[in-house]
This record gives C-alpha cells, structure tokens and sequence, in this order.
C-alpha cells in the first residue's frame, strides 16, 4: 500500500467520524423583518426546527415575499434578515456566474465570495475568474481540497469511475466547514438548468443532515431574461462559452455541447452534489 492510497484510507476513517453527529438540524436562524406583522410569522411549516420558531417566517412567506422582488431587490432584503458574515456567497465562475456577481458586489461590496477551486479547472475559467476579480472589486476567498486529496485524485482519475466520489471529495468535503459556520447559502442557480433546479424555489430548507438554508435568488429566471440582464450589464463571457460550450466545470467533465449537455458526459451524474444530499457512496 502506498502513501497515498495510506493517506486516502485515513482521510475516510476521519471523514466517517466527523459525519457521526450529522442529523441535527436545530438552528434559529432568522431574526424578525421590521416589515413584518407579528401574525405573519409561523403561518406554517418554518424552514428549520428551532426553540427560537416564534422570530422565524415560515418559508412560505418567505417565498412569497421575494417573488415579487426584482433581482436586487431580493438580494437586498436577504440582508434585512441576515449580516454579511453570516451569508455563504458561492460562484463556479461558469457562464451565468457574473450574474449573481454583479448583484451582490452591488448590493453587499464587502461580501466574502467563495469559489471551490478543485484544481481541475481550465485555465480560461481561472482568467475569467480574474477578469471578474477585477471587473466587480470581488472578496474573492477560495477553498480547496487538500494538495494529497488532488494528488490522489489525479493519479486515480476518479472522474472516470468514481464521478460522485470525486465531487464528493473534491467540492462538498471542502465546503462543509464552511457550511457549518453560515446560516444562508446563496448561489446562483437557475431552474433551466436541470431537472433537479427546476424544483427549487428562492428559498430552501436545510438538506437532511445539515443545518444552512438556501436562497436561490435567479431560480425563477428563465434563460432569456439572464442573457438579457448580462447584456444589460455588459458583463463580459466565459471564453469558453464564445466557443460553444453550454456550460463550463471542471475540465475532465466538461466536453463542448450546448446546455449542461457537455457536463459528465455520456454519464447518468447531472448535479456535482454541493446542492444534492451527495454523500461518499460509491466506495461504500
Ligand atoms: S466535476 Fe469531475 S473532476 Fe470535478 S470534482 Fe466532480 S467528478 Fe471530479
């Protein structure tokens, strides 16, 4: 057995233990809406178990609420609700990323922007990534899976056999200490895109096992309208995307196609799992 593969089997026995606590969900997270009437709150289901529910809208209401925002809006009033610090802003820099970007540097300047840099990434994701550094002022703060798990990686090829392990390895594990110490997680995605998105609204429930709430803020847009509020920005593209590529991850699973049709391609995996309940399981 080598270091390496040494290395992998103690990274899964640590991994395991620390997943053993998983399963409690209890937060209060929200703190009350000036511009909410005390009868508003807890109408119904709230978006997680917690002795604090009596400061909590239900999720129903928030939903309501922000579908009658426009974008900005909607990125606006999240804040009402949440500080900075307690908000995880993450971005693929893939071809609608500078949506999302634009909205927030707008909105929240000083924002943390979080990019999972999984090492696999093509070099014209990572000069776009720049480009909109510059472009937007960005708080860019990147994660990482650690530089033995790319090595293991690499040398294994996960992708080919294992796709979900190495998702799972590469991108959710590196997030989840992050995860744990925000409230809200707020990504761009878009109902367009897969079938799983399609399902989503603005806001979401903590997944099983864990304690963050999503906030989808272009969940509703359709394709049209997010290429329209691109060009209203003038937000430059990926170079990838002026090449043809639908959709732009990490370069092993990324092939030339219109829509997500090039991502894990000629494979049943659509979602990488970082908005999935994906756990390690095909090495189980
Ligand atoms: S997208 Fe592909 S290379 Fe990147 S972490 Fe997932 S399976 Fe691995």
């Amino acid at each position: 057995m080598n270091e390496l593969t040494q290395g992998f089997i103690g990274f899964c026995q640590d991994l395991m233990a620390s997943r053993a606590g998983y399963g409690d969900s209890s937060s209060g997270i929200f703190k009350k809406h000036p511009n909410l009437k005390a009868d508003q709150y807890n109408r119904s289901q709230t978006m997680t178990n917690t002795t604090q529910s009596i400061e909590m809208p239900s999720q129903e209401l928030l939903n309501d609420q922000f579908a009658s925002l426009d974008l900005t809006d909607r990125i606006r009033a999240l804040y009402d609700y949440f500080d900075k610090e307690e908000v995880l802003v993450t971005t693929s820099f893939g071809n609608n990323s500078a949506v999302l970007l634009r909205l927030v540097s707008e909105v929240q300047p000083e924002q943390k922007v979080h990019f999972i840099n999984t090492g696999f990434h093509f070099p014209e994701t990572l000069k776009y990534r720049d480009e909109l550094v510059r472009l937007l002022n960005l708080n860019l703060a990147e994660v990482s899976p650690s530089a033995q798990m790319y090595e293991l990686t690499h040398q294994r090829r996960f992708w080919e056999k294992y796709p979900d392990t190495c998702c799972y390895l590469n991108k959710v594990l590196p997030l989840e200490p992050l995860k744990e110490r925000h409230k809200v997680w707020m990504s761009g995605l878009t109902g367009f895109q897969t079938d799983h998105r399609q399902k989503l609204q603005i806001f979401e429930p903590p997944l099983f096992g864990e304690k963050i709430n999503r906030f989808n803020p272009l969940v509703d847009r359709t394709e049209a309208q997010i290429r329209q509020f691109r060009q209203s920005q003038n937000l430059p593209s990926h170079p990838l995307e002026v090449r043809g590529y639908g959709s732009v991850g990490c370069w092993p699973c990324t092939a030339c196609a219109p829509g997500r049709d090039g991502r894990w391609k000629d494979k049943a995996k659509t979602e990488c799992g970082l908005h999935t309940n994906l756990h390690n399981t095909e090495f189980s």
